[in-house]
């Protein structure tokens, strides 16, 4: 999907409402509070009826896209825009983007962002198998007082999984200690895993316990070896956490710890489906099924 197909297919927002139906409703309509099918009242408003508990709504009530003034292509114009750009896109740069220069609001674009964001979070993961990457790094924060230690504990951890040929997942962490990085290995690595791969970092043969493990040896200027044919790296790992940092380096500039897990969740969302043609249509399904996030949620 490109900018001139978003264009071109959905230029009403009849266009863009028949798509959403079809992406929230598979298997036909049906109502958001009884969950019955349902019929269509006015076709030319899209309006939906439910006799059973007497609702009318629209294909986007209770969804991301709930109580927007916004017409459906800026949404989807919107959308896109974020699908392609890699290293994610400010909210300036969608205000000037969409509305240019001297027009719209900072406010509503940084807002329209944050609601298309909250969709781009994977739900019913399974756990990561073959063989699995390992890394924690820190984002952010300033620099206070002096060693390496004093920096990081101003900043955010984030942990990063990453499947060979496979999903990668970050995390926003309270801290990079043994009990948490086990967490992570626990909650999201099979206990049939072939191998998970680590840095040399000391707390790591402890975390990942009695599954297979495989380190390189940074210390030692080593980033990647073979043994059995088998590249023991945590290069790709790596690679994801230096297009995270340069995402946030050069569009998003600065964020706070708040809100970081929801950049990671849209960072990993658009890496894992970067070979998918169904990259918009699949974060359009997300906002129709996606909970609500109100302004008030996002700035409390
Ligand atoms: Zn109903």
């Amino acid at each position: 999907m490109t900018l001139i197909d978003v264009i071109n297919l959905f230029d009403t927002d009849e266009k863009c409402r028949e798509i959403l139906v079809r992406l929230r409703w598979p298997n036909g309509p049906e109502c958001p509070r009884c969950k019955m099918p349902v019929v269509e009242l006015e076709t030319a408003k899209q309006l939906f009826y439910c006799k059973e508990c007497d609702y009318q709504f629209t294909v986007t009530v209770g969804t991301i896209f709930n109580d927007s003034h916004l017409p459906l292509q800026k949404w989807f114009l919107a959308t896109l825009l974020l699908c392609e750009a890699k290293k994610g896109m400010s909210a300036m740069q969608l205000k000037r983007t969409l509305w240019g220069q001297h027009k719209g609001s900072y406010k509503t674009a940084w807002y329209l962002c944050h609601r298309i964001r909250a969709a781009m979070k994977e739900v019913d993961q399974s756990m990561l198998d073959g063989t699995v990457e390992m890394d924690e790094t820190y984002i952010g924060g300033k620099k206070r007082g002096f060693g390496s230690k004093v920096a990081r504990e101003a900043k955010e951890v984030v942990i990063g999984l990453r499947q060979r040929d496979g999903d990668l997942r970050f995390f926003h962490a309270d801290d990079a200690r043994q009990g948490t990085l086990a967490k992570y290995i626990r909650e999201n690595v099979s206990r049939d895993v072939e191998v998970i791969i680590t840095d040399d970092l000391p707390l790591y043969p402890k975390a990942v316990g009695d599954l297979e493990h495989k380190t390189v040896n940074h210390r030692a200027n080593e980033y990647a070896r073979y043994e059995n044919g088998a590249c023991i790296t945590t290069n790709t790992v790596e690679s994801a956490f230096s297009l995270l940092k340069r995402g946030i380096m050069g569009s998003w500039h600065k964020i706070s710890a708040k809100h970081l897990l929801a950049y990671l969740d849209e960072m990993t969302f658009r890496f894992n489906r970067r070979k998918s043609a169904n990259l918009f249509l699949d974060t359009l399904r997300h906002m129709v099924t996606a909970p609500v996030l109100t302004f008030d949620k996002l700035t409390a």
